[in-house]
């Protein structure tokens, strides 16, 4: 997936290994939708790596607009992150523009996955560790968001994208990815009492050994 690209130039991207007869199917029957629970495992690893190339290309694209934490902001963060999460992350308000979805999702469409979100519609993105937010932050929009920087910072963009585009295929729908049902769930648990204090990096850590993300 990369963002950036007229959406024309999609298929041209794929590698010549995976012109396959679904690909070429995909190109000359549109409405075609391929039952996911084929996707050969080449296919979702084209996607996969697709979704970390967007990833990484958007946390460049809004570098250079992008702060640190402000000192309220960080306070209020300090009981539940660590400091090297406090210290990389980064926060960028877009005024005036929102974020594009990824060209990708043009192919994942003819492929039959349903239920992507449309970015444009979310309050925030994050990539990595740069926080891109459609509005002003509030305390509960920076914690669930830094909660997907520890899910990123433990796991690294090629499993976070594995297991993004998994949540997918696997038939479920934006809020019923494991990696936003445990940022939600948190961010709860936060916004219900903020005195009782928890590590972040601990449940994100248990629940990954557990392999629920
Ligand atoms: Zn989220």
């Amino acid at each position: 997936m990369c963002g950036f690209l007229p959406k024309g130039l999609t298929f041209s991207l794929l590698s010549c290994h995976l012109l396959s007869s679904s690909i070429t199917q995909l190109i000359i029957y549109p409405n075609f939708s391929m039952d996911l629970k084929n996707l050969s495992p080449a296919m979702a690893s084209q996607l996969t790596s697709m979704v970390e190339d967007y990833i990484t290309s958007s946390r460049k694209k809004y570098a250079p607009q992008a702060v640190p934490l402000a000192d309220a902001q960080r306070s209020a963060m300090q009981p539940f992150f660590s400091l090297a999460v406090l210290d990389s992350a980064r926060l960028c308000v877009l005024r005036g523009t929102r974020v594009s979805n990824p060209s990708m999702y043009t192919m994942a469409r003819m492929m039959g996955i349903r239920n992507l979100p449309d970015f444009a519609d979310m309050a925030a993105i994050t990539f990595v560790d740069m926080i891109v937010s459609h509005q002003e932050f509030t305390a509960a929009l920076i914690f669930h968001e830094l909660v997907h920087v520890v899910q990123y910072s433990q796991m690294g963009v090629k499993e976070f994208a594995t297991r993004y585009v998994n949540g997918f295929i696997q038939g479920g729908s934006y809020e019923q990815l494991p990696l936003e049902t445990h940022a939600y769930a948190l961010g709860d648990r936060f916004s219900q009492n903020a005195s009782q204090v928890f590590s972040v990096d601990d449940e994100v850590r248990q629940w990954r050994e557990a392999d629920k993300l």
